[in-house]
């Protein structure tokens, strides 16, 4: 063995790519130890929302750490766990009474799953098939994989997935096969439908119109089908509004939230539920209550993050922010669009994305080169095969936004 020990996620470590060493973060952007300043144009995989290194996070987090750092969650409580489950139940839809702490958005999927079929089985009703969408994304340990795409990424792992029923990608002009589809298979019997509002991100930044969401909801209704809305990535500002559900009017059963929930500082998750999930596990027997917990459920440093971030929603203008941002990476790419290199060049809040020609698949052999391409220009951006897409944190400025479409379109000139 050479070099580092580290072995690094979703990297493969046999084509021998620098691996950059980051020593600072502050805004919009990233300083590494040979002293360059990267824009993080990808918001450190989708997490950073209001900017590395927020005054008032970290305030939190150091205010926090003195006080209370770790405490057993079972039977136990703490003032920032109570805090953030308060404001939480305050901020979303008011259905949405319950809150479950968990440490990342997978565990809030498997969390997800686990209540919904707890819920069934409470009701003596042991329905158990799961409904997903092609071509989404909700996680990389075993459940939130299996109702995730199948492909390159999880095909050893086959053996361990369980089995899903999986209705078509709402492409336009073919919404309808996706709601007929839904409605068979509701009716056919499930216990649940899981699914990303209005964007699949790690699908490829897909988009799906919030009619679309709304029918799908309204399926799910009739069939008494529990709906999980994964917001993990969707959620606190990323398609312009706090939730994506929002859009079309929508409220789950059970809601996914993860990455921004902290400001994208700390890992948290919380799978927030209506009254009856809850009650479907609330009783004097001990074998119904819900089994589920990890070692650092609502770690009080990571409720206090997510406090602080609350706190920037409820008193710092991000909605303007996000609304500004939105505007300006919506004229550059219809700018792009109009590059003949270019197809689906498309934005949604704070989402922009766009295919280098007509797309070859996560594999591409473009796909690595782009991300030298970009690293060696300081600006971090890591396309989904030939889908390259931008998701800024929301106090990017115009300057930096400017850079980094600029090298886009050196790109689609260099690689298109
Ligand atoms: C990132 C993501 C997840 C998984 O979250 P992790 O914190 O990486 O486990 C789940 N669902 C969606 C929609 C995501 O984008």
């Amino acid at each position: 063995m050479s070099g580092s020990p580290v072995w690094h996620p979703f990297t493969q470590h046999g084509l021998g790519e620098p691996i950059p060493l980051v020593t600072r973060g502050e805004g919009a952007a990233l300083h590494t130890a040979d002293d360059r300043r990267v824009i993080d144009a990808i918001s450190s995989w989708w997490v950073t929302t209001h900017g590395h290194n927020h005054p008032r996070i970290v305030a939190a987090i150091r205010d926090q750490a003195e006080r209370l750092d770790q405490i057993i969650f079972a039977g136990w409580t703490h003032e920032p766990a109570e805090a953030l489950a308060r404001g939480l139940t305050a901020i979303m839809p008011a259905e949405l009474t319950r809150v479950f702490f968990s440490d990342s958005g997978s565990t809030s999927v498997e969390v997800a799953l686990k209540m919904a079929l707890g819920y069934w089985h409470a009701r003596g009703e042991p329905r158990d098939r799961i409904l997903v969408m092609a071509h989404s994304y909700h996680g990389d340990t075993i459940g939130a994989m299996s109702v995730g795409a199948r492909g390159v990424f999880n095909r050893p792992y086959a053996p361990l997935l369980f089995d899903v029923g999986t209705i078509p990608f709402p492409a336009a002009g073919a919404e309808q096969a996706t709601l007929d589809s839904l409605e068979q298979a509701c009716a056919a019997g499930a216990a649940a439908f899981i699914v990303e509002p209005l964007v699949l991100g790690a699908g490829g930044m897909l988009f799906y119109p919030p009619s679309v969401l709304a029918e799908m909801r309204a399926i799910c209704v009739r069939h008494g089908v529990l709906f999980i809305a994964d917001e993990v990535m969707t959620g606190w500002g990323r398609t312009g509004t706090l939730l994506a559900c929002e859009q079309a009017g929508v409220v789950p059963d059970i809601l996914c939230l993860s990455k921004g929930l902290t400001g994208g500082a700390v890992p948290l998750a919380v799978t927030m539920a209506t009254e009856p999930l809850f009650e479907a596990h609330r009783s004097t027997d001990r074998a119904r209550m819900f089994f589920h917990s990890s070692s650092y459920t609502a770690n009080p440093i990571a409720c206090a993050a997510a406090c602080a971030n609350l706190a920037i929603w409820r008193d710092e203008p991000v909605r303007e922010r996000i609304a500004a941002l939105a505007t300006a990476q919506a004229e550059r790419v219809a700018a792009l669009s109009a590059l003949p290199e270019v197809s689906g060049a498309r934005s949604l809040g704070t989402i922009a994305a766009l295919e280098l020609g007509e797309g070859a698949g996560y594999l591409s052999d473009r796909a690595p080169l782009l991300m030298a391409f970009f690293r060696e220009r300081d600006v971090l951006l890591r396309p989904l095969g030939d889908t390259l897409y931008v998701m800024p944190p929301y106090c990017t400025g115009a300057d930096d936004l400017d850079r980094v479409f600029a090298v886009i379109v050196e790109a689609v000139e260099t690689f298109g």
